[in-house]
C-alpha cells in the first residue's frame, strides 16, 4: 500500500489494512467471484484500503439472509419495546465511536472531520435515538364502517401496519452514514430487514454500522451491507425479486432508472433525488447576514448537498455588495484536507467530480458568466477545487438549470417578489429553497409558493428528526425523517369482523 500523508489514515490503520469484507447474514465474506475495488483518499488520491465488489451472486445471498431473517421470530415477534431499546443501544455505540466514524468519513468522503463529527455524527446519533422512540408508538386505528350491501350486519373494523419486508437501501457518497442511517433506522424500528448498499466512493462507515449493528445485538441478517458498483450490485439488489422495497438517494437519472425498475415488479419506493436550490434575499436583509447565509447555504460539504442553495437571488439594490462580499469570504476559505482543522473546504469526493465541477466552471464562463473568484483545481494531490461565485448568468443557462453538486454559486438579480418566485420555480428540481427577510408577510408568501419540499425562512441546511424531508417536481418521490418515514417502511393492513 502506498504511504500516505493523512494522518488519520495512519490513526485508522487496523480498520484500513484489512480489506474490507461485506456484512451478509452473520458473516464477514469477501464478493463470491472474489472482485474488489480501490478506495482512495479525496485529500492524497492514494489507494487506502480496497471494498468488494458484488455481482448478482452476492445480491442473492445478501437479499436471502435479509429474507430469512424477516420471517424468523427473533426479529418477527420481537416486540416493539425490544426494537426501541436495540436502537438506544446501537445509538449508544454510535455515539461511543463518532470520533472514529467521523474520521473515516472525512478519510473516505474527503470531507472536514470536525464538520462530520458535529453534523452528521450528531444528526446521526440523535436521528437514531427519535426513531427508537417511533418502534413503540406505531399504531392502526378503528373505525366505524356501515358496509351499505349488509344494512343488518354489525362489523368491526381496524387496521394494523405491517413491515414492508426486505428493504434495499441505496445511498450517495455526500453524506454516506447519515444516508444510511435516515433508511436503515426506520427500517429497523418498523420491523423491516435491510441489505444496505452504500455508495462506492464511500462505504467504509457502512460497513463499520454494520459491526455495530452486530455488537448492538441484532439478529443476523437484518441488516446486510454489501459493496459494489450502481450498475451492477445496485441494479441487481433493485431487480430481485425479493425484494419489497427500495429506498435511495442520489441522481435523478439513477432515481428513474430505479422507479422504473421498481414498479416492474411492484416494489414500493422512495426517491430522494438531486436540487439546485434557490436562495432569495429581499432588500431588507442586512448585507452581512445575507453574505454569511448564502456562504454557509453553498460551500458546506464543499457544496456536495442536495438542498445547497446554489441559485443565489438577490434583490438588485444589494446585488453587487452581497456578491462582492461572498466572493470575497469564499476566497479566503482555507482549502485543505479534512483532517487540517484550519480547514473550511476539503477536497470533493473523486477526481471525477473534481473535473465535473471544474468543467461546469468552464461551462459558465463560455455561457457568458463572470467569475468573481474560485472554481480552480488546486496544484497538489487530491481532489482539491477552490469555492466559486459565478455572477452575469441566466436563469437557463446550464450552470443555473443543472446540479454541480460542488462548492459553485450562480448568482442573479431580481427587481419584484413576483420576478424571484417566478426565477425561483423556473427549475425542474423542488428539493428546497429559502428566502432572507425580516417581513413576515414576504416570507410566509414565499413559503406557501416556491415550490420545495423542504423550505427555510433566514436559515438554510437546517434539518431536524421530526421534520419531514424530500423533494417535489424532479427532486423524488416520498418523505424521510419525521413520522413519514416511519409510514414508508409500513403497509396497512385493514381487518373487518362480523360481530352479529
Ligand atoms: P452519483 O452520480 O452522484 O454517483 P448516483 O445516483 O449514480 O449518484 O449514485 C447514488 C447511489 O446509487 C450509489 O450507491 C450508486 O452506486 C447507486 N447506483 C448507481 N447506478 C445505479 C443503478 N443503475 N441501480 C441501482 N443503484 C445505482
Amino acid at each position: 500500500m502506498a504511504v500516505s500523508h493523512n494522518p488519520l489514515v495512519e490513526k485508522h490503520r487496523s480498520f484500513l489494512t484489512r480489506q474490507q469484507k461485506m456484512l451478509i447474514g452473520d458473516s464477514w465474506v469477501d464478493a463470491a467471484a472474489g472482485h474488489t475495488l480501490a478506495v482512495l483518499d479525496p485529500s492524497t488520491g492514494q489507494e487506502i484500503t480496497r471494498i468488494a465488489l458484488a455481482d448478482e451472486t452476492d445480491i442473492d445471498r445478501a437479499v436471502e439472509a435479509a429474507r430469512q431473517a424477516f420471517r424468523d421470530p427473533a426479529w418477527a415477534d420481537m416486540k416493539p419495546t425490544a426494537r426501541q431499546k436495540l436502537l438506544l443501544q446501537l445509538a449508544d455505540l454510535i455515539e461511543r465511536h463518532a470520533d472514529e466514524l467521523a474520521e473515516l468519513e472525512s478519510i473516505d468522503n474527503g470531507k472536514v472531520a470536525a464538520a462530520a463529527r458535529m453534523a452528521d455524527l450528531n444528526g446521526t446519533i440523535e436521528f437514531v435515538r427519535y426513531m427508537a422512540g417511533w418502534a413503540t408508538k406505531i399504531s392502526g386505528e378503528t373505525l366505524d364502517v356501515s358496509v351499505p350491501r349488509l344494512p343488518d350486519g354489525k362489523f368491526f373494523a381496524y387496521t394494523k401496519p405491517r413491515p414492508v419486508g426486505v428493504v434495499a437501501a441505496i445511498v450517495p457518497w455526500n453524506f454516506p452514514l447519515m444516508m444510511a442511517i435516515w433508511k436503515v433506522a426506520p427500517a429497523l424500528a418498523t420491523g423491516c430487514t435491510v441489505v444496505l448498499k452504500p455508495a462506492e466512493q464511500t462505504s467504509l462507515t457502512a460497513l463499520r454500522l454494520g459491526e455495530l449493528v452486530r455488537e448492538a445485538g441484532y439478529p443476523a441478517g437484518v441488516l446486510n451491507v454489501v459493496t459494489g458498483l450502481g450498475a451492477q450490485a445496485g441494479a441487481a439488489l433493485v431487480e430481485h425479486p425479493a425484494v419489497d422495497k427500495v429506498t435511495f438517494t442520489g441522481s435523478v437519472e439513477t432515481g428513474k432508472l430505479i422507479g422504473k425498475s421498481a414498479v416492474e415488479s411492484m416494489k414500493r419506493f422512495t426517491l430522494e433525488l438531486g436540487g439546485k436550490s434557490p436562495m432569495i434575499v429581499m432588500p431588507d436583509m442586512p448585507v452581512e447576514q445575507a453574505v454569511q447565509g448564502a456562504a454557509n447555504a453553498i460551500f458546506y460539504n464543499q457544496g456536495q448537498v442536495c438542498t445547497a442553495g446554489s441559485r443565489l437571488y438577490i434583490h438588485r439594490s444589494i446585488f453587487d455588495e452581497v456578491t462582492r462580499g461572498i466572493a470575497d469570504h469564499a476566497a479566503q476559505l482555507t482549502v485543505g484536507p479534512g483532517h487540517d482543522s484550519a480547514t473550511r473546504i476539503g477536497p470533493l469526493v473523486s477526481e471525477e467530480q473534481a473535473q465535473r465541477v471544474c468543467r461546469y466552471v468552464e461551462i459558465g464562463r463560455s455561457e457568458g458568466a463572470r467569475v468573481l473568484t474560485g472554481g480552480e483545481r488546486l496544484d497538489r494531490p487530491g481532489y482539491y477545487v477552490s469555492p466559486a461565485v459565478l455572477v452575469d448568468v441566466d436563469n437557463r443557462s446550464r450552470v443555473v438549470c443543472e446540479e454541480i453538486f460542488g462548492p459553485v454559486l450562480t448568482a442573479m438579480p431580481f427587481d419584484t417578489e413576483e420576478e424571484a418566485i417566478a426565477l425561483a420555480n423556473d427549475s425542474r428540481y423542488g428539493l428546497a429553497g429559502s428566502v432572507w427577510t425580516r417581513d413576515l408577510a414576504v416570507a410566509h408568501r414565499m413559503a406557501e409558493r416556491v415550490e420545495a419540499g423542504i423550505f427555510w425562512i433566514n436559515c438554510h441546511n437546517v434539518l431536524d428528526p421530526n421534520l419531514p424531508f424530500g423533494g417535489v417536481k424532479a427532486s423524488g418521490i416520498g418523505r424521510e425523517l419525521g413520522k413519514a418515514s416511519i409510514d414508508a417502511y409500513l403497509e396497512t393492513k385493514s381487518v373487518m369482523m362480523r360481530l352479529a
